[in-house]
């Protein structure tokens, strides 16, 4: 049977940035068989088809979506014991942070690091989440895929999702290929947290020894707090889509001309060894060394003010808003560094 398709529905509130029009249908999948009928759906009436997970990383049009959003809510947790590892096989549309709570309830060692990342567990896999030293394709065994191509279901193991930094297949060369039903990941039972990055180091200083699991969880929830990254109700700084800017990867050549650059200036390129591995370039300093404060606002959007990279929706804004805003911020980074920052959410309909 059909899932029900329902007409002009407003996308805006599906979204934690809380912009943009209405989808022309939308539905959603509690199984497999609800994914193949809508798409047979969408196939039949010739309607472009968007996938919708928790809508954290989106910024929809304010035209809306001219077809079927087809929104994945497989739910169910299933769990198994394999060579010293527990696997965990999680639906789509399991809340991603409520399956980090239920992995450290576990004492399961993997995605602590990752607490707080909002969205749906079939959202994390497409960029390749990562936070505090941690990716997800670090734990993915394989990913269950509705492949639109060859109308099957097939199972993807982690070396054919093309994994890197805010990188995966999902999200380059088989963009809207797949749509994810279920993600596997092994899990380290009793395992040690990773506390490598220095936020965390700093945050577990004082304590004698290594922390557990659940205090790296509450650690890394408290840190995203005070930069706005964890969506907290009241704080108008979390209505945001994450991140806004990748942070760039540079040739050692383009490193050493935005050292120079910045020796001009009086300045010195941060350097963490999370940055320093690939030349990677903190995307947050160029912003806040291009002219930004904090707190900048332009119109109805601005620039979180606890973070230089998120922007948020102060009130109503449009999602034109929010693209002016993104816009400026990048052609001032372009004018000051020579370096041309990449958007990290999905732009739909746009
Ligand atoms: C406050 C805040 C903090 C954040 N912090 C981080 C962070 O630390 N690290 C990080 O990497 N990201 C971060 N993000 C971004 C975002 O939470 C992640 O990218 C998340 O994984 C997106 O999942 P989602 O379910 O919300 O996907 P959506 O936003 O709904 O969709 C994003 C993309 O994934 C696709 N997609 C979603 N579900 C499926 C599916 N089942 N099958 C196929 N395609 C699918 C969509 O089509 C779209 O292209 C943050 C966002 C916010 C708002």
């Amino acid at each position: 049977m059909l899932p029900e398709i329902c007409e002009n529905v407003p996308l805006a509130s599906l979204t934690t940035l809380g912009v943009g029009g209405p989808a022309k249908f939308f539905a959603r999948a509690q199984d497999v068989h609800d994914v193949e009928e809508a798409v047979r759906f969408a196939e039949n009436r010739g309607l472009a088809l968007f996938v919708l997970g928790g809508g954290s990383n989106l910024v929809v049009a304010d035209a809306g979506w001219d077809g079927l959003v087809l929104q994945i809510a497989i739910g169910e947790i299933h769990q198994q014991s394999a060579e010293g590892k527990t696997i965990l096989d999680v639906g789509a549309g399991v809340g991603w942070d409520q399956f980090v709570a239920h992995a450290v309830s576990l004492n399961c060692a993997g995605v602590e690091c990752l607490s707080g990342i909002p969205g749906s567990v079939g959202g994390t896999p497409v960029q390749n989440v990562g936070a505090y030293g941690q990716e997800v394709s670090e734990s993915v065994v394989s990913v269950l895929v509705f492949d639109l191509k060859q109308k099957c279901v097939r199972e993807l193991r982690t070396a054919e999702c093309g994994f890197s930094y805010r990188v995966s297949i999902f999200n380059t060369s088989e963009r809207g290929r797949y749509i994810i039903l279920r993600v596997t990941y092994a899990l380290m039972p009793g395992g040690v947290p990773a506390v490598k990055y220095a936020d965390l180091q700093k945050y577990f200083a004082q304590r004698g020894g290594p922390p557990t699991l659940t205090e790296t969880r509450e650690a890394v929830r408290s840190i995203r707090a005070s930069k706005g990254m964890l969506i907290t109700p009241g704080d108008p700084d979390s209505k945001s889509a994450g991140s806004f800017f990748k942070n760039p990867v540079v040739s050692a050549e383009q490193h050493n001309d935005l050292a120079g650059r910045a020796a001009e200036r009086n300045l010195q390129i941060p350097s963490y060894p999370a940055l320093s591995q690939q030349h990677k370039i903190s995307a947050a300093w160029l912003v806040e060394n291009s002219g930004f404060k904090k707190g900048y606002t332009k119109g109805r959007a601005a620039i979180s003010s606890k973070h230089a990279l998120a922007i948020v929706n102060r009130g109503g804004a449009s999602a034109a808003e929010i693209l002016a805003l993104r816009d400026e911020i990048k052609n001032r980074v372009e004018e000051t560094w020579g370096i041309l920052l990449e958007p990290e959410p999905v732009f739909v309909g746009l």
